[in-house]
């Protein structure tokens, strides 16, 4: 009777990450777009993990079954295969709004597909945010900022950004996505809350993702040239992806409706970064200098002072996160030599 059928549920679902109980009164419903990515996915684990109920939709372009198959099955997590451009009928209290290709690869590569994701595919959400009267989280980004005049860069700060260079389609998608939500804060009613995320890394971002992190640290575990574009003396400040996530978590839940920088402040030239990688990793790589970027930002540093203000710090150090980073590459790059000779 009951019973068995309990118990057959427990064992069944001990085969998933640990879940907390959830009052119904306290549990939410949850969409995440592009929950399948490298961010989206270490989100949707935090959110399962607390308990909520969460739906994740993603169109694959850079997302992977993979990232979210641990929690395929469960009763409290749906996956939905949808394009955000597309609109979208469901009953959610809560839209985090990550869907977009992030890395200058990605998001050049189709750079149309890249404006409409950010503008049609926001519009979307918004609507939806609109239509339940639920909460929405833009993931914007401190591109926004573009190659920046003030430094660090805090709230206030305008940006500097080339409307028709290479980087326009992502960092003019999501300025307009960012003037979109206040429209609809505005004129709706709806309550947004905008994140500008500093660069993040750690496990789970893509291996033939283009960014700096996962190319340095690939390079090094396979010997080859490190490249460093240009002279290497941009800088960046680099945050670990569960830094970012209760960040994310903290604002969703805060009463803050103006944007909030989330990044870590510990800033580094490229050439650095290239020389702390090969240390951690030990390798025989040279670093190499290749062409520049066009238009790529010299410097890039967070003022936290805001998001330090509800009460959120990063906690993990670079290097921490580096190494924790360099281990999941190292059992990728295994896995797939492994596969091969199969
Ligand atoms: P990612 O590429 O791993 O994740 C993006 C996800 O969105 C992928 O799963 C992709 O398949 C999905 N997606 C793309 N276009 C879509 C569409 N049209 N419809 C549905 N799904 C779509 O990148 P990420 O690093 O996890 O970035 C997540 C979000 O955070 C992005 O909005 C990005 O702009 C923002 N962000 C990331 C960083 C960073 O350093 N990682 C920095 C600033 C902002
Ligand atoms: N939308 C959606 N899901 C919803 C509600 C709206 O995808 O649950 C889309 C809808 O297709 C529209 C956009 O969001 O294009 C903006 O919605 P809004 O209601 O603001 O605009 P309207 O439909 O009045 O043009
Ligand atoms: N970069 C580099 N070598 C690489 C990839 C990136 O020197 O193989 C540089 C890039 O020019 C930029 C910085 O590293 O100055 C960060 O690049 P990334 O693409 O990771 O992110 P961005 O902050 O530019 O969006």
């Amino acid at each position: 009777g009951d019973m068995s059928k309990a118990e057959t549920h427990s064992s069944e679902d001990s085969k998933y990450p640990k879940v907390k109980f959830l009052m119904e009164k306290d549990r939410k419903r949850i969409l995440v777009t592009g929950g399948a990515g490298f961010v989206g996915s270490h989100l949707v684990d935090r959110l399962m993990m607390d308990g909520h109920e969460v739906v994740v939709m993603d169109n694959f372009f850079t997302g992977r079954k993979r990232n979210v198959e641990h929690w395929l099955g469960h009763e409290n997590f749906e996956l939905l295969n949808h394009d955000v451009v597309e609109p979208l009928y469901i009953e959610v209290d809560q839209i985090y709004h990550l869907a977009s290709p992030a890395s200058p690869p990605h998001y050049m590569y189709n750079p149309i597909k890249t404006i409409k994701t950010n503008t049609i595919g926001t519009l979307n959400m918004l609507g939806l945010a609109k239509r339940v009267n639920g909460r929405f989280l833009l993931a914007s980004t401190s591109e926004v900022y573009g190659d920046p005049e003030v430094h660090p860069q805090n709230e206030e700060y305008w940006g500097h950004v080339n409307p028709i260079g290479p980087r326009a389609c992502y960092d003019e998608g999501k300025r307009v996505a960012e003037t979109m939500s206040y429209a609809y804060a505005k004129q709706e009613h709806v309550q947004v809350r905008v994140a500008r995320i500093f660069n993040t890394f750690g496990p789970r971002m893509h291996m033939s993702d283009g960014r700096v992190v996962s190319n340095f640290i690939l390079q090094s575990l396979q010997d080859q040239p490190i490249t460093v574009f240009g002279a290497g003396k941009q800088t960046r400040s680099f945050q670990y992806v569960s830094d970012l996530v209760n960040g994310l978590v903290m604002l969703m839940n805060s009463n803050i409706s103006t944007p909030v920088n989330l990044g870590n402040p510990e800033e580094h030239s490229i050439l650095e970064f290239a020389t702390i990688i090969k240390n951690l990793v030990g390798c025989k790589s040279d670093i190499v200098h290749v062409k520049e970027q066009e238009d790529d930002p010299q410097r890039r540093r967070p003022d936290i002072t805001k998001a330090m203000g509800m009460g959120w710090q990063p906690k993990v150090s670079m290097i921490e996160g580096l190494n924790r980073t360099i281990e999941y590459f190292r059992q990728e790059l295994f896995q797939s030599s492994h596969n091969q000779k199969m």
